[in-house]
């Protein structure tokens, strides 16, 4: 019973918490800075990978290290190629919400074997055509601090 009734209280606050309120700022960069860029990029931040975007700040796709790695076993010239060569794009990319809950967007993180998210919101231009402004990232950092900060 008791068992129970604390992971009732558990889910019950996961799903209350939204991802606006744990996301972290997001680290993007442009589609076309190259390779060697977004390494640099990486360190910088201080980020493990980069989202990236368009003219508009909208998603275009993203940049993980292991993707970085990849390129760099091969014969690609790091100063030349640009991201946009190497990167996961859209559709393909998952995203979070700011209004949805911080366990629905922990469980892509688990269910797709990735790191991290970017947070967007939808935009309808005057055409029609949705956009994904970004305004952010949920990372598994962010669900490992949330998770500390629920157990203290
Ligand atoms: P790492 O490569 O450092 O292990 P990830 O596990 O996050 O980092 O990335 C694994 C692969 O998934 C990479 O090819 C990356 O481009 C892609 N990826 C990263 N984040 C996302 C996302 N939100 N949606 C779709 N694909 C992603």
């Amino acid at each position: 019973y008791k068992d129970d009734s604390m992971r009732s209280s558990i889910r019950e606050r996961m799903r209350y918490l939204r991802v606006g309120d744990f996301k972290s700022v997001a680290s993007s960069v442009k589609e076309s800075i190259t390779i060697y860029d977004a390494v640099v990029a990486m360190f910088t931040n201080n980020v493990g990978s980069l989202i990236v975007v368009g003219q508009e700040r909208e998603l275009r796709g993203m940049v993980s290290r292991k993707d970085i790695l990849k390129a760099s076993l091969g014969k690609t010239e790091l100063q030349q190629v640009p991201i946009s060569v190497i990167m996961t794009r859209m559709p393909n990319i998952i995203m979070a919400y700011s209004d949805e809950s911080v366990m629905e967007a922990a469980h892509k993180l688990v269910r797709h074997q990735i790191d991290s998210l970017p947070v967007v919101d939808i935009l309808i231009d005057e055409t029609g055509n949705e956009r994904c402004d970004v305004v952010g990232r949920f990372t598994k950092t962010n669900v490992a601090n949330l998770f500390v900060e629920l157990g203290y």
